[in-house]
């Protein structure tokens, strides 16, 4: 048997596609950096010659204890002769010496949370030889001293700030603050410094054998993946722990050779806009690092053009060339060694939500590629940022003309954010997660060990860096609003407080941060809605997502199952949600909770007097006031929702919940009693009376639902007397009504018997009174397991369903829903005892198979039955992509959960449609 392949060079991305058999295949097998490299290769853009070491090894590495499994080192070493050859020049030879960098690259782009070691080979005899060659001898110096202090921390895990103490002690001493300024004596005399540093710190000296070099940046590599950063970013980023990294070995370019050289990173467009222009930064005479890092400031790309006139236009080709190959906005880096350029990295570009939604539309019309490919380019998550609240109206401007605004920068990842400032990443997460608190992380910049705070940020703020900085790149890609580069602030870790211009703000203190424009206020703003609207981009992306749902043969399902894919409905309970559900493209209401109308103050003295009647006469005089308002209600929603279905669902909650608690009535009491206060005490005795006979150990699962309206049937009477009467009065002014009327919490079908018939009847007779006609249904939540598992004879009565996956899962599972997520859901996730928060996302397993025969045995019975979901687990993407598999007709969700929920659906509908 030939022995395993672990190492793959420039030339070989075919033998990687045979060996995964797909594009994603040889990105997981090479990383996304190494496949790029060998495709780059492939189509003829310049790469400096490299080889790739799979992510199979990495694997295999970690598996054993940090051990190289057999063959592979054998193959690095083939792969440096290749590399060799290709480069004409030779690993550790001191007169034609070949540096390579040493360069992790996981399937997915991971920026910065792995490690890198670049100027690997340099040593004292190659930088002799290198000197010699160049005849640059700064140059030479200025790679060495890089190479121990990156080596040194990187691999050997010494502090940076070792190094940097001696970095600053020499800048301190040649009275400079840039690097530039340092002269060739003052770079020989660093690695000099530097090497004592890593003697101190390790006890034995730099590695002066390249290929020790090779090696040991090697396993640091591999190591990295488990690294703490590395591995809070994945949990951030959902990427599974199983894929590791790949290493690439890559020959040296050099950026730092002098004024005829230089390094850049670019889009092909906009990555905070998405609007089409090459965006990027470049400087002269540097390494990729000083781009990256934001420590120095760089020049715009385009003054490249003016700078070196001919890498530039090269430049500009080939970012055109990798656009349309992949399809994709790209992010690129490269690198210009005495004037020839070289590529070093291509990959899918990092973006903000406003920018993933313009690229994707843009590039549809552009005729790049489909409006299905669109669909699948923006993600639930990005529509929701993109409707996330923002500062409203005036709001900035009033800030603005008061003096609040302190500072501005460049606008990193747009969004609002609003918080309490903290300086560094520990704290920031502590006073999120523990102290519940919304922070702003204030950073002079910030390294890939800062994520675990930024991520619990509202907002990030930084002093120094560029658009493509740490900061920014990593704000955008998880959608936190960031300025960076606000250079006029003055940050003091130590005193814990900022200056700008004048003003102090201190740790804890509150600001404002608008990352679309790049402001930051002191003190909170006023935070608001969104309109979706004035987003035409999203607006044409979520009308295309409603084709793809809307198309027949979307679904395969059983003669009768809806072969479209979902709609999306709200649940909406005022007709101000009513309007904002439709204007955000709802098309129907899942659900009107119509208790929530008894809740206003205006109400609530009238709906307790209904509760406490002594007598039906009583009760139905109170109802009868209630009438108009609930009338009046629906009208509005009727009217919201012309020509779209409208369900309403009779009151559900125990009543005990429209009355003062049991306690507070107690304590009135007693202080009346107190007092010696007589007016309207035997109100409150009686009302004290009546709480304490309601009272119910688990009200949850007590007198409520449908079983409240067989104990009582007066007040459904009224609402479904309220529903037709305000259906009727729409009608006769034109409008289409579609009501129906959604029975909750049954469990057996004889409640339905029971109440469904009497409520048909006076249905009818509010028709015949008002001399209209229309259409209507009655239906029933499915909330109960014992619902779920009858459905079959529960649909001979009902003539929809709809799932309270709220109820449903607290019913399932056992857990009471007001309890679960305080006290012990949250470990039960950490753990892993459940993999998500079932009140969130649907438990598949147990409470979907439930729904999932419940459709089933329904839909035998009622081949027509109109099926949907209601609870919150309707706006939840995944969900509604189980919700698709079941064969629901619709989800309903929160009126802002709208826009998100028609692209799951389409997303969903793309990822099952039959095989054409
Ligand atoms: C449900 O149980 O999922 C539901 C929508 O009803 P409620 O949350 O009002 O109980
Ligand atoms: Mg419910």
């Amino acid at each position: 048997m030939s022995e395993k392949k672990w190492v793959y060079l420039f030339n070989e991305v075919e033998e990687a596609e045979k060996y995964t058999g797909s594009w994603d295949g040889v990105r997981g097998l090479l990383g996304g950096k190494g496949a790029n490299l060998a495709e780059m290769t492939r189509i003829g853009v310049p790469v400096p010659p490299f080889f790739t070491v799979t992510t199979e090894a990495c694997n295999a590495f970690l598996a054993a204890g940090s051990k190289f499994p057999a063959g592979m080192w054998e193959q690095m070493l083939d792969g440096l002769k290749a590399v060799e050859t290709a480069a004409e020049k030779k690993f550790g030879d001191p007169t034609n010496p070949l540096l390579v960098s040493c360069r992790s690259g996981a399937k997915m782009s991971m920026p910065g949370m792995m490690d890198t070691v670049l100027n690997i080979g340099l040593n004292d005899e190659t930088a002799k030889g290198m000197v010699k060659l160049t005849e640059n001898e700064r140059f030479v110096y200025d790679s060495y001293r890089r190479l121990i202090s990156m080596f040194g921390s990187v691999v050997l895990g010494i502090k940076d700030e070792a190094f940097e103490k001696v970095l600053d002690a020499k800048k301190k001493e040649r009275g400079t603050k840039a690097d530039t300024d340092l002269t060739t004596e003052d770079l020989k005399d660093l690695v000099e410094k530097f090497k004592v540093v890593v003697k101190a710190e390790k006890g034995f000296d730099f590695p002066q054998d390249p290929i020790d070099q090779m090696r040991l940046a090697t396993e640091a590599v591999f190591s990295s993946w488990n690294g703490k950063r590395a591995v809070d970013y994945r949990r951030a980023a959902d990427i599974p722990d199983d894929l590791g990294t790949a290493v690439n070995i890559v020959t040296m370019v050099f950026g730092n050779t002098g004024w005829e050289s230089g390094t850049g990173v670019a889009f092909t467009r906009d990555p905070s806009t998405g609007e089409k222009m090459l965006y990027g930064e470049y400087l002269l005479n540097a390494q990729g690092e000083d781009v990256v890092a934001g420590i120095r400031n760089t020049e715009k790309i385009v003054k490249m053009g003016e700078t070196l006139p001919e890498a530039y236009e090269q430049f500009l080709d080939i970012t055109k060339k990798l656009e349309l190959h992949y399809k994709n906005m790209q992010d690129m880096e490269f690198t210009i060694e005495n004037r020839r350029l070289w590529m070093l990295q291509t990959r899918d570009g990092k973006r903000t939500a406003k920018a993933a939604v313009k690229i994707a539309v843009d590039m549809v019309n552009e005729g790049l590629i489909s409006k299905e490919e669109a669909i699948k380019r923006v993600s639930p998550a990005n529509v929701d940022t993109l409707l996330h609240p923002q500062f409203m109206g005036n709001t900035k401007d009033e800030a603005k003309k008061s003096g609040k605004m302190f500072a501005t920068g460049v606008n990193a990842s747009p969004g609002a954010a609003v918080g309490q400032i903290y300086f560094d990443a520990d704290t920031a997460e502590r006073m999120a997660k523990e102290e519940k608190q919304k922070v702003i992380m204030v950073r002079p910049f910030t390294k890939p060990d800062d994520v675990h705070g930024m991520l619990a940020a509202e907002g990030i703020l930084t002093s120094e860096g560029g658009a493509t900085s740490h900061a920014a790149v990593v704000a955008r890609q998880f959608g936190v609003p960031c300025i960076v580069g606000a250079s006029m602030m003055h940050i003091d870790l130590d005193k814990r407080e900022l200056e700008s211009e004048g003003v102090i703000v201190k740790e804890g203190d509150w600001i404002s941060l608008d990352g679309g424009t790049g402001e930051a206020f002191l003190g909170k703003l006023d935070l608001g809605a969104p309109s979706l609207e004035e987003q035409t981009d999203l607006m044409t992306l979520l009308n295309w997502a409603d084709e793809i749902c809307a198309k027949p043969g979307t679904r395969t399902a059983p003669e009768g199952w809806p072969t479209t894919g979902l709609q999306v409905w709200a649940n909406a309970d005022y007709p101000k949600d009513a309007q904002r559900a439709r204007a955000y493209g709802a098309k129907g209401i899942g659900l009107c909770r119509t208790e929530h109308m008894f809740f206003e103050q205006t109400r609530l003295p009238t709906v307790q007097r209904m509760i406490l009647a002594e007598t039906s006469e009583e009760r139905v005089k109170a109802l009868d006031e209630l009438l108009p308002f609930q009338r009046s209600d629906f009208e509005g929603l009727f009217e919201a929702m012309d020509g779209y279905p409208v369900i309403i669902r009779l009151i559900d909650p125990p009543l005990h919940e429209f009355l003062p608690s049991e306690e507070v009535l107690l304590e009135e009491v007693i202080t009346m009693r107190v007092k010696g206060e007589t007016k309207g005490l035997k109100e409150k005795e009686d009302m004290l009376e009546s709480v304490k006979t309601m009272h119910e150990s688990n009200p949850m699962m007590g007198l409520r639902g449908v079983r409240l309206s067989i104990v009582m049937p007066e007040i459904v009477e009224m609402q479904v007397r309220a529903i037709f009467e305000a259906a009727a009065n729409m009608t006769k002014k034109g409008i289409v009504v579609k009501p129906e009327v959604m029975i909750p919490l049954t469990g057996h079908i004889n409640e339905l018997l029971h109440i469904q018939p009497r409520l048909i009847e006076i249905a009818k007779t509010v028709m015949a009174e008002k001399k209209v006609e229309f259409t209507y249904k009655f239906g029933t939540m499915i909330e109960i397991p014992r619902a779920a598992v009858t459905a079959g004879e529960i649909a001979s009565v009902a003539e929809f369903f709809s799932f309270g996956t709220n109820d449903l899962t607290q019913m399932t599972f056992g857990y009471s829903r007001d309890d679960a997520e305080r006290n012990f859901l949250v470990t039960y996730v950490e753990k892993g005892i459940l993999p998500k928060n079932p009140f969130q996302t649907i438990d598949v397993d147990g409470v979907g198979r439930l729904m999932k025969v419940a459709v089933k045995d329904g839909r035998e019975t009622r081949p027509s039955l109109e099926v949907g979901i209601c609870g919150e687990h309707g706006g939840d993407p995944a969900s509604i992509e189980f919700c698709h598999t079941i064969g629901n007709n619709y989800v309903s969700c929160s009126p802002f959960r709208v826009p998100v929920a028609r692209l799951a659906a389409a997303q969903a509908a793309l990822k099952y449609a039959p095989k054409k």
